[in-house]
């Protein structure tokens, strides 16, 4: 990443570097190449801000977007004029005016969602495109197997709508051996050839990629990876960092037993020390779970964080570098190349993916790469 300008009166800075996320999308292309390679950009790209991240991708010769709800669909509309966008959670009643008015495709995941959007064509008085999703077993959204045979025996109750995407989602694919994984990809392959004809399919998410070219079908749909979050948990990460997140100390104590720090008085000093507070906190996605358990690094140097987290600051012990280092007005990194999402997300009890999307508004945000 190249050294930006961090405005002074910035108490944290996150850095989003484009470039690399331009990378990790080539590399889950080439991964899944003849496949197609979508772009999953829902949350805003997953925190790191679709405004920047689209464009680049769409520069790099994606064609196809991913987001989950309508409004976000709209606003990738203002920012991707020619690109096709497809919409997660579908048409909802009364809504349907607003994908046809941003020429958003939606994936219709119930027979309830069909009805609507064939109901818009006719009112359209033109086909409307649409994904269909089959359920393989998340159950979560998408058509079982007994209404995509429904389809197949009624195929009026397509009427109007231009099928353009069979799609599937796995539930375990970041665990290659799960046989879950097979399962799916035989059951999704047995629906799609009942769908109608000619539909393109696409079943693998970020880490689907990773499990083989069995899994590619004609589409993949990248997200968490392109961030930089490890697609093959316990393997080494053949992702590109792309996020750092800097937190500004506000001062440095020189501390001694039988002091205590933060609320709840959970860090007992145990010896003579210092502790260094920055301005970042749960209100700021650095999650309160990270009390007492999470770290930062200084200088290559991990400093652990000491005492629970509170909304506004983290205190950190910082006894193991030079006091000189460590002053006012000096970074903490949070998150950086040696400390990815994945791993803060390891001390916090959660996933890498729920890091990337706590990340807060009150970040200086900085973009290095990509147009500007
Ligand atoms: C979020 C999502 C993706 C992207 O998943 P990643 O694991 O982040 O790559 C793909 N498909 C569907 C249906 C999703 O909901």
């Amino acid at each position: 990443m190249s050294v930006t300008a961090i405005p002074p009166r910035a108490s944290a800075v996150l850095t989003i570097d484009v470039d690399a996320v331009a990378a990790n999308w080539r590399l889950c292309r080439d991964r899944a190449l003849p496949a197609r390679c979508a772009a999953v950009v829902k949350a805003d790209a997953y925190g790191l801000g679709a405004e920047r991240i689209a464009p680049a991708l769409a520069a790099e010769g994606c064609r196809e977007f991913f987001v989950a709800t309508i409004d976000e669909g709209i606003g990738l509309r203002r920012i991707l004029p020619e690109s096709a966008i497809f919409v997660l959670c579908g048409p909802l009643a009364g809504a349907e005016g607003d994908l046809v008015g941003h020429r958003l495709v939606p994936v219709l995941n119930s027979l309830e969602q069909i009805g609507l959007w064939r109901d818009a064509a006719a009112r359209h008085g033109a086909a409307l495109a649409a994904a269909i999703h089959a359920d393989s077993g998340m159950t979560r959204l998408g058509l079982e197997a007994r209404e995509v045979g429904a389809l197949t025996a009624d195929p009026a109750l397509l009427a109007g709508i231009r099928p353009v995407l069979a799609l599937s989602h796995l539930a375990c694919a970041d665990d290659r051996s799960a046989a879950m994984n097979g399962a799916q990809r035989d059951l999704f392959t047995r629906l799609a050839a009942s769908l109608p004809e000619g539909m393109p399919r696409s079943l693998a998410a970020s880490s689907g990629i990773f499990l083989g070219a069995a899994y590619h079908l004609d589409m993949v749909r990248p997200g968490s990876a392109l961030y930089g979050i490890n697609p093959t948990p316990g393997h080494s990460n053949p992702m590109r960092p792309a996020v750092r997140l800097e937190a500004r100390i506000l001062q440095v104590r020189d501390v001694d037993t039988p002091m205590t720090v933060g609320y709840g008085a959970t860090h007992q000093i145990a010896r003579k020390g210092r502790v260094a507070t920055v301005a970042v906190g749960y209100a700021d996605g650095w999650l309160r779970s990270l009390g007492n358990r999470g770290h930062g690094v200084i200088e290559g140097v991990r400093v652990p964080v000491v005492g629970r987290i509170s909304m506004d600051l983290t205190t950190f012990d910082v006894s193991a570098l030079p006091a000189d280092t460590v002053r006012p007005g000096a970074m903490i990194e949070l998150i950086g190349p040696s400390h990815d999402a994945d791993a803060v997300a390891a001390e916090a009890g959660t996933i890498g993916y729920e890091i990337l999307t706590a990340l807060g508004r009150r970040y200086a945000r900085v973009h290095v790469g990509g147009a500007a």
